[in-house]
């Protein structure tokens, strides 16, 4: 049978997405052509739009579409205590277990050997010259629990500390090598309430 090349470019594209296997993504690409004009055009423009209307706050390193993130401009928010994440999707995590009331900062991923990922990939900088402006009196290091997570917040502990800034890090009720992300809101809360100094 014909190879429809314009449906296999939309599968191909599809099939990149998390947990979209080949049939699903042959089953999305004929339902997109069965979809009105106007509802598959409006599909694409805002998949278009996705990567120009967002960007990272250049305060902590949160997606944002305005000029800083939510966060860092709601006033209300405890602007000692500063939870240091790994990526986005684990802020998204805390925010909808509802239990931190501080700031965020981002890291951009974890210090890893095996990836090659070291000091400078990450905004450590960034977070020091935060921490600099000497408001913060406490630093949450919720990295996952794994090895290169454990590694970044023992690197974080010994750069941060003699800053007279208190440390601690997540008290995990977590399997070592899981993601913060999977956790659900009562095990992060009781992470987060658990936490110990490093
Ligand atoms: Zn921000």
């Amino acid at each position: 049978m014909e190879k429809l090349k314009a449906l296999e470019r939309v599968e191909d594209s599809l099939a990149k997405l998390p947990s979209v296997g080949k049939k699903s993504a042959e089953r999305m690409a004929y339902a997109m052509l069965e979809m009105d004009d106007d509802d598959l055009n409006e599909f694409s423009d805002a998949v278009k739009s996705l990567k120009s209307s967002i960007h990272v706050c250049p305060i902590c390193g949160n997606l944002t579409e305005s000029s800083i993130c939510d966060i860092c401009g709601d006033s209300s928010r405890d602007k000692t205590l500063m939870m240091v994440v790994s990526y986005s999707k684990d802020l998204i995590a805390f925010e909808k277990a509802g239990s931190f009331h501080g700031l965020y900062h981002i890291l951009g991923g974890t210090i890893s050997v095996s990836k090659g990922k070291n000091i400078d990939d990450l905004s450590i900088p960034q977070l020091i010259s935060r921490l600099k402006e000497g408001k913060i009196s406490e630093v949450v290091i919720a990295t996952n629990p794994t090895i290169d997570g454990e590694t970044t917040a023992l690197y974080l502990a010994r750069v941060i500390e003699p800053m007279n800034i208190r440390v601690t890090r997540l008290a995990y009720g977590l399997p070592m090598g899981g993601n913060l992300d999977y956790a659900d809101s009562l095990t992060l809360s009781k992470a987060l309430e658990g936490r110990t100094k490093i």
